[in-house]
């Protein structure tokens, strides 16, 4: 299980949860998204929009009802999301007061025996109660890290986030690596950002690098995958590539590919 966080906004954790998943589902593999943003961007990018919601993420942390029935499919085979249900927004101080609330999600995930070969979580952009029941759940986190100005600003709080989760609650948790978002290959910014991301994180960059790339965002409001939306994008080659990243790190086994009989 994987989830998506830094407490920045508009950083490309939504992005990236969307197209990592689809990614991943292309590969053969059996995806879960979880939009654990009362925002629900994730929703609506992979197509459930506000009328198509049903319960959702409030009901999988609140109301313990059971993963399987608030998995809903989405236009892309192997790919199914928690969509963020409209009490989710509430969550954050309802959950102030329950037992074990930095635990609700772990506990609904290993009370389902899902069946998932990956659990993507889409993390609200803040370090409260949501985005904790994210990393107490998951085995790595992955940090989008948009080239611009300030990037690793607030890095260093996420980080020591992480520590303090793995030390407390979860001594499973890693960073499963840090993803270079919105790439500008004609803007020496981008380039300064990513040499100063790996000489101060080293190997945790992943080597995949998203460039900034219209048909990305316009996929997104057309409630599809980049992929799915223009294949030959700049974007859908370079989410297919993260995929195969995530894949080769994370040591995730996907199905053999059938071979052409003579
Ligand atoms: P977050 O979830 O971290 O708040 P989003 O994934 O929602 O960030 O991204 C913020 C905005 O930037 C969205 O409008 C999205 O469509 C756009 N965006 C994200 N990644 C890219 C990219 N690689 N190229 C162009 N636009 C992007
Ligand atoms: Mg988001």
């Amino acid at each position: 299980m994987l989830a998506l966080a830094n407490q920045k906004g508009g950083v490309g954790k939504t992005t990236t949860a969307i197209n990592l998943a689809a990614g991943l589902a292309e590969r053969g593999l059996s995806v879960l998204l979880v939009d654990l943003d009362p925002q629900g961007n994730a929703s609506t990018g992979l197509g459930v929009g506000y009328d198509a919601r049903r319960q959702g993420t409030y009901a999988l942390l609140m109301d313990d009802v059971a993963m399987a029935d608030l998995a809903q499919d989405t236009e892309i085979p192997g790919l199914k999301i928690i969509a963020a249900d409209t009490e989710l927004a509430g969550a954050e101080l309802e959950l102030v007061m329950m037992d074990r609330r930095e635990f609700r999600l772990r506990d609904a995930i290993t009370r389902a025996a899902s069946g998932f070969d990956v659990i993507l979580i889409d993390c609200p952009p803040s370090l409260g109660l949501l985005t904790l029941n994210a990393l107490v759940a998951s085995d790595g986190v992955i940090v989008p890290l948009q080239c611009e100005f300030f990037a690793l600003e607030g890095i260093s709080q996420l980080v020591r986030t992480v520590d303090r989760v793995r030390r407390a609650f979860n001594s499973d948790l890693h960073v499963a690596g840090i993803v270079l978002t919105m790439y500008d290959r004609r803007n020496n910014l981008s380039e300064l950002v990513a040499a100063d991301a790996r000489s101060f994180f080293g190997e945790q960059v992943m080597e995949t690098l998203i460039p900034r790339n219209i048909r990305i965002s316009e996929a997104q409001s057309h409630g599809r995958s980049v992929m799915a939306y223009d294949g030959r994008s700049s974007g859908a080659m370079a989410y297919q590539a993260l995929a195969d990243e995530v894949i080769a790190r994370n040591g995730l086994k996907t199905p053999r590919k059938k071979k052409a009989r003579a």
